[in-house]
């Protein structure tokens, strides 16, 4: 829910996507035209028909890289087997979804992508690229030592934060996590797994399929977009000892809200306790500022003391405690 940026990660994965990515889909495309001129990928690789020469090492140290037993290379050979058009359209899919999440359009349309490309980008780039020097060497010599941990590191340094952005409730600060959360679920949208719109560090509990639907609900905004805890609306009940979720009857709060379900989350009595124990912080400050701000919760004395401080439940912090009703109560429970 807060507001987050992903510059620094975005040269390293926007040069993966130009020097390999990109190449990678065009040349499989461009192989399959001439697939009775070669018998295997490599032949092709090494002659001159091949276009984008830049890639060409780097692909090279691609095709020998084995996961599970299995080259990329073999997987490649699976895709010449299919018919063209069927690849053209594939291809047309990648193209289509880096393009809209390129221009921050979150509300892409589920299209079915070959299990063969679910594996490369997901299995091979995602899982296995991210954290070979030799790939990022041959991307840029400069970039040999990036990898997962890398990437949290340059985005809770940018964005000054060690919470959740997605929930808001726990941190980040571990480093022992390095799997990189995918906004758009990579075994949905396997074309997008590594495109730096779709990657965000995130805490456990919101981490993959544990915490999140394994559906991908639209209309949709997300953290790149917006600060989304501005726009959700939480309450206490007192009664139940439970914080419940509201959105503003936007639908793609509604959809955020349930994809990374929220609303269970904040169900959690020791959310509740964490809540009612900062209005207790609040509330005294407010007290002893009364007089002063003439009889009335002084905006200012709120901002100071919530915004910008990154902690925990800012959000439902601010949203719970800007209502004059639950300051009222605590003053009735002080004259008691
Ligand atoms: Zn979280």
């Amino acid at each position: 829910m807060w507001k987050v940026t992903n510059e620094k990660n975005k040269r390293y994965l926007n040069e993966f996507r130009k020097k390999l990515i990109d190449p990678f889909m065009k040349e499989i495309l461009n192989y399959k035209l001439k697939e009775n001129k070669f018998l295997l990928f490599s032949n092709y690789l090494n002659s001159n028909e091949f276009i984008f020469d830049d890639s060409k090492e780097l692909l090279k140290v691609v095709i020998s890289i084995k996961k599970d037993g299995k080259k990329i290379e073999n997987y490649i050979e699976e895709l010449k087997k299919k018919d063209l058009l069927y690849l053209i359209n594939q291809y047309n899919i990648y193209q289509k979804q880096t393009k809209s999440l390129d221009d921050m359009n979150y509300n892409i349309v589920f299209e079915y992508v070959d299990e063969i490309y679910k594996t490369i980008f997901s299995r091979f780039f995602y899982q296995t690229f991210f954290t070979d020097k030799r790939i990022w060497h041959e991307i840029n010599s400069q970039f040999s030592n990036y990898n997962r941990l890398e990437f949290h590191h340059n985005f809770k340094k940018e964005n000054d934060m060690s919470i959740c952005p997605y929930c808001d409730i726990d941190t980040i600060t571990s480093d022992g996590n390095v799997i990189i959360e995918h906004y758009m679920p990579k075994d949905k949208y396997p074309f997008l797994a590594m495109h730096p719109n779709n990657l965000i560090s995130a805490c456990y509990g919101c981490n993959g399929s544990h915490g999140k639907s394994i559906d991908y609900y639209i209309p949709i905004t997300s953290p790149f977009k917006k600060q989304i805890g501005d726009e959700i609306i939480f309450d206490l009940d007192n009664t139940n000892k439970k914080v419940i979720l509201r959105s503003t009857c936007n639908e793609e709060i509604d959809n955020y809200i349930k994809m990374l379900k929220l609303k269970e989350k904040y169900e959690s009595e020791s959310v509740f306790n964490i809540l009612n124990n900062k209005s207790k912080q609040i509330f005294r400050l407010c007290w002893n500022f009364e007089n002063m701000c003439n009889e009335r919760i002084d905006e200012i004395l709120f901002e100071d003391y919530l915004l910008f401080k990154k902690e925990p439940l800012t959000f439902a912090t601010k949203s719970v405690y800007r209502d004059i009703v639950y300051y009222e109560n605590y003053k009735r429970s002080l004259s008691k």
